[in-house]
This record gives structure tokens, C-alpha cells and sequence, in this order.
């Protein structure tokens, strides 16, 4: 575009106003030139005539009269006066007889020349002398037309400047506000514009301009704010998008249609490898090679997609665990714009939930894989192998003792070193577990699992038998195992369990710090076990449990002293079932404080019975080592009541691992039990873990030696020396001492030389029941004496 000067609108005016005048001006100037002009030369001509009209008629008389001096200065006044330049003069026959000119005059073709015959009247007759031509040049002329021509410049030149300044007066009047309003215009573009629009008062076109500017300016000051608002809010927005982006977990990358990064927020650039805006999206940078030709394939064809990815964190270079999604980004009408990427960082949950999923495997305590994870690798193992996997249970001898004597952060610090020794043994094919408690399990898979598991159990076995440093305390401990061997995927993983949990508890029964493999037997004694079990529970429920006494005599005098009570069951079915058999399951099954309710409100009726008869002896009612810790001198307490039986009546009998198990809470109840007026008696003593060191401990009334020694008693004289020194030692603490099983004379003689005592075993009778028992005591009478309620 051709940049044009500026032109202020006045000068335009003005010079479209001058123009005109101008071109008028030289025009009627041009006008009185030619006219001036004509005139010029008419007053010329009629000069020229007139002069050679009186020069032709002065030259008459000299000319006929034949006088050249006065033809000659005729001719000399003419060009001295006039302005004739040139003077000729003919004779009647054309030839030249007199010329003169003005000096320095020069002919030219425009002068104006004329000539006019001279002739001679003289008595009545005319006479042609010749003829005069003069010539009067055109140049005299030019003065005073150029005088004229000057005065006529100076008015117009004059009138032109005049009328200039009438036009810019009267411009300057009009435009000064169209100058006012071109100031505030540009003031307005320039963006300092005073607020006030002049000539808005004025009644004329400037007046209707600076109103609609004032509108204009009304109108635009509101769309301004409208803007300004507008733009605010754009301006938030924006800055929400930006910091939301900014704040959000998660990467965000925009492309454009020809892949370049328009948008990348911070996490964009630690997820996405180079990832920047201004660079072109570069998948590899941080995606496995086909990951991204897949990704790169969805975005060209214009799909989403959505995939997880493990890449690793552009800052800290750790892994990330990506959930990426993303596709094309379109315009309403459907137009390609770019694509999107968005991945949020599933790390932390990642990494939370490899710990739940680790907590939810392993025990706390040990970090050893737990019940759960042991089930599932036995049953992955079981499937992956096809072949053998073999399956050990262990568990503590006497934890719960020592939890409870030396608390529970030593029960705890046993657990971890016991879990070391087990967790030593693990590789790829042997994995050691803690179920819970005291229990912990081994699986060993492959060819010859069985050897090599009770290699592994032996060894482990052996070592527990030793006694264990924990904590700066040692500790006596022991463990028994049991292992079962399974093969094949249709092979239960429970049923192994199932059978190394039969094997432990042989193990233990077996006598403890043993390692037992189940075979086929175990399984039907089990079988017969729980069946009982079932029995059991039934016949308890039915009453069909009875006491029976045996009774204890005195072993100088003879005198019924007590009697034990023992418990019977016939079952329709299976017959008799030894106490030997049921109490075992009774104890384990939690039956056993139902089975010595029902026995002891029997025997406690029947002594209170005896009692009121006037037998001043004694019912012993076992009491099983399960009822200890959970306050048996109550429960004693209450069947005395119940059955209004004086606890003088009464004498318990306990077992020496009552306070193995037990410990001081036990000694608690022994003690209880006596200040209720019951007498304690120490059952089976001699076997298990007795030694006659213990008895100090024992605060009881009475020792029963087991029957095993009272059967060894005829032959062998060690036995008969410690049964002896029983006694002895019996005594000294102020206990008596009663010989157990005693089936001969021989028996009880003996046992009298040992210093024992009572007497109690088949040699005085079997046990009998409550009616034979009372006969027994009352033979006199004949009748048991049947109390009511
Ligand atoms: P125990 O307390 O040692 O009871 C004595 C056992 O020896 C009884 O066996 C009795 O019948 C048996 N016996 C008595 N005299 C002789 C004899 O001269 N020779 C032989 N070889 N044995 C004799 P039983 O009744 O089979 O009881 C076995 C065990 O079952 C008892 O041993 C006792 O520990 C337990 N028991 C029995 N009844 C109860 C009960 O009601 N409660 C609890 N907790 N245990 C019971
Ligand atoms: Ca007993
Ligand atoms: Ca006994």
C-alpha cells in the first residue's frame, strides 16, 4: 500500500477550495490579456490608419510639387513622433523615392503595415503620384500590455489572498472541532482518552458526530468491562487448568495433529522419557519397542487405548507401575486435533499392595510364609511336580508354660529363634511356615521328600531337645513332628495337612521330642477317635456316664479310708470303653469339665451320704490338668454346694503336670483347694517328669505311687528303695502315701515294708459301683442309704 503524506483535512479544504479560485483567477486574467490585447491593437490600426491617411495627405503637395527636403522632413517628424517605425513612399510607377525607418527597427512579419495612395487635386483635376506605406511594429504594444497584464496579476494575486485567508478563517472556525474530536479519538486509541468528548453541546453535523462518539465510546466502555470480566474469568480458568495440571498425580501430555508435545504437565515430563513441549512425541523414550509401535499404530488409526506399563520415574529412576490411557482428541464437528496421553502412577498401590499381600502371607512376628501361603504352595507344588511333596507339623512342648511363667516377649523371642532353625532349612524346594501358636510346618517336594523331611525333622528335633538360650534365659523346650507324604495333583493339600497334624499328635502322645510319619493305622485310630468323640458327646448329653469307687484301705488296720472315683462308659455298641480311651478325647474335645460336673455331683452325693452315715474317709474325684488356670477350686466349690457335701468329705486328685502346665496359677488352686477343707493327693507319681526333688514344690496331702512301681515292687529292690524313700519323704513333709494297683498279697506287703500307708487296687477289689460301694462300707446295715434331693 503507497504511503500517502499526511494532509490535514483544513489543507484539503483549502487547496480543494484555492483551486478553483485559482484556475478563475488565471483564466479572467488570460481573458483581459487577449482583450487587452484586441483593444491594443485596434487603437494601433486606427493609429496607423490615421496617421498614414494625414502623412499621405501631407506629402501631396511637396510630392506634386516635387520638394524632397520637405517630402523628407514630413517623413522625419512622422517617425519622430509617432510610432511609426518605417516609412516608404512610391511613385506612380511602384519604384521607391523615399525610405526611411526608426534605428534599430527590424521588419517582422506581424507588423502592422499599411499603404494608401497619394494623389493631388489642383483644378478640378486629379493627379496619382504614387503611393505611401508605413509600417508600425507590433513590439510597441508589449509595454503596456504588460503593464495591464501586471496590474491585472497584482489585484487577482491580491483578491486570491484574500479570498485564501476568508477560506482558512472560516476552515479554522469549522475544523477546529473535527480537530478536537480527531484528538480525542486518538486519544481513545492510544488509550488516554480524558473521558470527555468536546462539541457534544453543538447543534450541528459536529455536534451529532461527537454524540455518536459519545455512544461509541459508552457502548465500548461496557463491552470493555464485559471483556475485562470475560478475560478474568478466562484468565482463572486457565489458571485452574494449569495448576490442576500441575497438581495432579498424574502425567498429562497433549500432541498436536503432527505429534508435537503442545502440553506437558510436570509429572508428564518424569513419566513420559523426553517428554517436553516443542519436542515431537517420542513413545520409545519410555515404552518398551512393541508397546509403543502398538500405541503409535492406535494413535495413527485414531483409536484409544488404554494398557499398563513398568517404566521408571525420570528424577529418582525408580519404577513405576503406569496405568496409561489415551487416544485422539476431536473437534464438536469430528476433526482431528491431536492426541492425549494420561497416565496415573499406580506405584504406591503397587508397592502397597505387594506389602498387604506380603502381610497377608507371612506371620508378623517371624516373617515366615503363614498357614495360608504354606496351603497354597502345597497345592501349586502338588499340581507344578505331579510327583511326591511331603508335609511336616511341629509343635513346642510346653510353651504355654513358659509364655506364662516368663511372659510373653520370651514366648515371643522362643518363636523367632525357633523360626531361624526353621527358616535355615528353606531353598528352592523346602519352605518353612508358622501356622500360629506354637505350630510351624515344613514342605519339602520332589523325589524322596519323605527322607529328606525327616532328615530335616530329626535334625530339628534334636536340636530343640537342647536346651535354648533366648534372651538371656535358658529355656527348657522340645518339639514333636509329624509328617504325611502326598503325590499327584489329585492329591488333597488338606488331606496332607490333615494327616501330618494325625502324626504330630501320635508323636506327642507317643511321649513328645519325637518325629512320627503317619501310616494307614494311624488313620483308623483317628477315625475311632473321632468317633468317640461324637459318642461322647451324646452319652454326656444322655447321662450315660457312671462313677464307680474303688476302694482305699489302710494298710496297718485295714480300714476302708476313701475311695477313688472313676469314671464308666458302656457304650450299646462299642462296649466298654476304658477311661484310658474317652478321657483323652474328652479332654481334647472340651468335654472333659462337663464329664467331671457329671461325676463329681454323683460322687460328691454319694459321700455326702456316707458322710451323714458316719463314714469318715474320703471321695476322691480326678481332677484333669485342663481344668487348671480356669479356677477349679470354684468349680469344686460349687458342686460341694449343689450337692450339700462337706468338703471334709472330699480329696482331689491332680496330676504332677497340673503344675507343669500350669505353674503358679495352679499352686494358687491347689492351695485354694485345700482352705476349702478338700485334701489334694499327687496322682501316678513316679512316672512322667516326678523326682522326689519336685515333692517340696508339691504343697499336697497325699502321694499316690503309680502302679507301674507297685507291679515291679516282688522283683525289683531298687524299686522297692525308691518306693521306699517316697515315703520317707512322704512323711517328712507331713503327706501320706497310698500304693496304686496293688493286685496281690505279696503287693501289699511289701508296700506296708515300704512304709506306705493306703492301699488301693484289685487286692481289696474292683471298683464298684455306688451300691456295692455302700454295702461295703455298711455291711451291717445290708441297705445303701438313698437320700432324697
Ligand atoms: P488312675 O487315676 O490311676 O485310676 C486308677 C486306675 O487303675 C483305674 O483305671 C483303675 O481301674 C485301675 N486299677 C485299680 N486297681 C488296679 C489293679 O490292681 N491293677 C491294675 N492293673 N489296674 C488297677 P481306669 O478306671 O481304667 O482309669 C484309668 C484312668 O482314667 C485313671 O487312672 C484316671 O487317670 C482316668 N480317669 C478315670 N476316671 C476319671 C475321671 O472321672 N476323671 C478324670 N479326670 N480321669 C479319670
Ligand atoms: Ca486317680
Ligand atoms: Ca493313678
Amino acid at each position: 500500500m503507497m504511503h500517502l503524506p499526511h494532509i490535514s483535512f483544513r489543507s484539503r479544504l483549502l487547496i480543494s477550495m484555492l483551486i478553483p479560485v485559482f484556475l478563475i483567477q488565471c483564466f479572467s486574467i488570460a481573458h483581459e490579456v487577449l482583450d487587452h490585447k484586441e483593444v491594443f491593437l485596434t487603437a494601433l490600426e486606427q493609429e496607423r490608419d490615421l496617421m498614414l491617411r494625414f502623412t499621405a495627405a501631407a506629402l501631396a503637395q511637396p510630392m506634386h510639387h516635387e520638394d524632397p527636403v520637405q517630402i523628407q522632413t514630413l517623413i522625419r517628424d512622422i517617425l519622430a513622433e509617432g510610432r511609426v517605425a518605417q516609412v516608404q513612399v512610391f511613385d506612380a510607377s511602384g519604384a521607391e523615392i523615399f525610405a526611411q525607418q526608426t534605428p534599430g527597427y527590424s521588419p517582422a512579419a506581424d507588423d502592422l503595415q499599411a499603404s494608401q495612395r497619394i494623389t493631388y487635386t489642383g483644378s478640378n483635376q486629379t493627379h496619382d503620384l504614387g503611393y505611401l506605406q508605413i509600417a508600425l511594429p507590433i513590439s510597441v504594444m508589449a509595454e503596456p500590455l504588460h503593464t495591464a497584464v501586471l496590474s491585472h496579476l497584482t489585484i487577482s494575486t491580491l483578491v486570491l489572498m484574500a479570498i485564501a485567508l476568508i477560506i482558512t478563517l472560516a476552515l479554522s472556525h469549522l475544523s477546529r472541532p473535527l480537530g478536537e474530536i480527531t484528538q480525542t479519538l486518538t486519544a481513545m486509541r492510544n488509550g488516554n482518552f480524558d473521558g470527555v468528548i468536546p462539541g457534544r453541546e453543538r447543534r450541528d453535523e459536529i455536534g451529532l458526530i461527537a454524540q455518536a462518539l459519545h455512544q461509541l465510546h459508552e457502548k465500548d466502555s461496557e463491552l470493555a468491562e464485559l471483556r475485562a470480566q470475560d478475560n478474568e474469568s478466562a484468565r482463572r480458568e486457565s489458571k485452574r487448568i494449569r495448576r490442576a495440571l500441575q497438581s495432579t498425580r498424574d502425567g498429562v501430555v497433549l500432541a498436536d495433529e503432527t505429534g508435537k508435545v503442545v502440553l506437558c504437565n510436570p509429572n508428564g515430563e518424569l513419566f513420559f522419557g523426553d517428554a517436553q513441549i516443542g519436542r515431537q512425541l517420542n513413545l520409545k523414550s519410555w515404552l518398551p519397542a512393541d508397546l509403543a509401535a502398538q500405541t503409535e499404530t492406535h494413535i495413527r488409526n485414531n483409536e484409544s487405548f488404554a494398557f499398563e506399563a513398568t517404566t521408571t520415574h525420570n528424577l529418582s529412576g525408580h519404577e513405576l507401575n503406569l496405568l496409561v490411557r489415551g487416544g485422539p482428541i476431536r473437534d464438536e464437528r469430528g476433526s482431528y486435533l491431536g492426541s492425549m496421553l494420561l497416565a496415573s502412577d499406580h506405584s504406591d498401590q503397587a508397592r502397597q499392595a505387594e506389602r498387604v499381600r506380603f502381610l497377608a502371607e507371612h506371620d508378623s512376628l517371624t516373617g515366615l510364609p503363614n498357614r495360608r501361603l504354606m496351603e497354597q504352595t502345597l497345592a501349586t507344588w502338588l499340581q507344578q511336580e505331579g510327583e511326591e511333596v511331603s508335609v511336616l507339623l511341629a509343635d513346642l512342648d510346653h510353651f504355654k508354660q513358659i509364655n506364662d511363667t516368663l511372659g510373653h516377649p520370651a514366648g515371643d523371642a522362643l518363636l523367632q529363634v525357633v523360626a531361624h532353625r526353621f527358616e535355615s532349612c528353606a531353598s528352592t524346594y523346602v519352605m518353612a511356615a508358622r501356622l500360629g501358636g506354637d505350630e510351624f510346618a515344613i514342605l519339602v517336594k520332589g523325589a524322596d521328600s519323605q527322607d529328606r523331611l525327616n532328615n530335616i525333622a530329626n535334625r530339628l528335633v534334636a536340636e530343640m531337645a537342647q536346651p535354648q538360650e533366648v534372651a538371656g534365659q535358658v529355656l527348657h523346650t522340645g518339639m514333636s513332628a509329624g509328617i504325611a507324604t502326598l503325590s499327584g495333583p489329585q492329591a488333597q493339600p488338606s488331606e496332607g495337612i490333615r494327616r501330618a497334624d494325625l502324626a504330630l499328635y501320635e508323636a506327642k502322645r507317643g511321649g513328645r521330642g519325637m518325629v512320627e510319619i503317619f501310616h494307614e493305622t494311624l488313620e483308623t485310630e483317628i477315625n475311632r477317635k473321632s468317633l468317640l468323640e461324637g459318642e461322647l458327646r451324646r452319652a454326656l448329653a444322655q447321662g450315660d456316664l457312671r462313677p464307680v469307687f474303688q476302694v482305699q484301705t489302710d494298710l496297718t488296720s485295714g480300714e476302708v479310708i476313701g475311695f477313688e472315683t472313676l469314671a464308666r462308659w458302656h457304650h450299646r455298641q462299642l462296649g466298654t470303653v476304658s477311661p484310658a480311651e474317652f478321657i483323652p478325647i474328652a479332654e481334647d474335645c472340651g468335654l472333659i469339665r462337663e464329664l467331671t460336673y457329671q461325676m463329681m455331683t454323683q460322687a460328691f452325693r454319694a459321700a455326702a451320704r456316707w458322710h451323714e452315715a458316719g463314714f469318715q474317709g474320703r471321695v476322691a474325684v480326678n481332677l484333669s490338668p485342663k481344668l487348671f488356670g480356669a479356677q477349679v477350686d470354684e468349680f469344686v466349690n460349687d458342686c460341694l454346694f449343689e450337692t450339700n457335701c462337706p468338703a471334709s468329705a472330699i480329696e482331689a486328685e491332680i496330676t504332677e503336670t497340673v503344675v507343669l502346665a500350669s505353674g503358679q496359677s495352679a499352686l494358687r488352686e491347689i492351695q485354694a483347694l485345700q482352705e476349702l477343707g478338700v485334701t489334694v493327693a499327687l496322682d501316678d507319681f513316679g512316672m512322667g517328669y516326678s523326682s522326689l526333688s519336685y515333692l517340696q514344690k508339691f504343697p499336697v496331702d497325699k502321694i499316690k505311687v503309680d502302679a507301674a512301681f507297685v507291679s515291679k515292687l516282688p522283683e525289683s529292690e531298687e524299686t522297692r528303695a525308691i518306693v521306699g524313700a517316697i515315703a520317707e519323704l512322704g512323711h517328712a513333709l507331713g503327706m501320706r502315701v497310698t500304693g496304686e494297683g496293688a493286685e496281690t498279697d505279696a503287693h501289699r506287703q511289701l508296700l506296708k515294708a515300704c512304709g506306705v500307708d493306703y492301699l488301693q487296687g484289685y487286692f481289696d477289689g474292683p471298683p464298684l459301683t455306688e451300691r456295692a460301694a455302700t454295702a461295703r462300707l455298711f455291711p451291717s446295715q445290708g441297705l445303701p442309704l438313698k437320700r432324697q434331693g
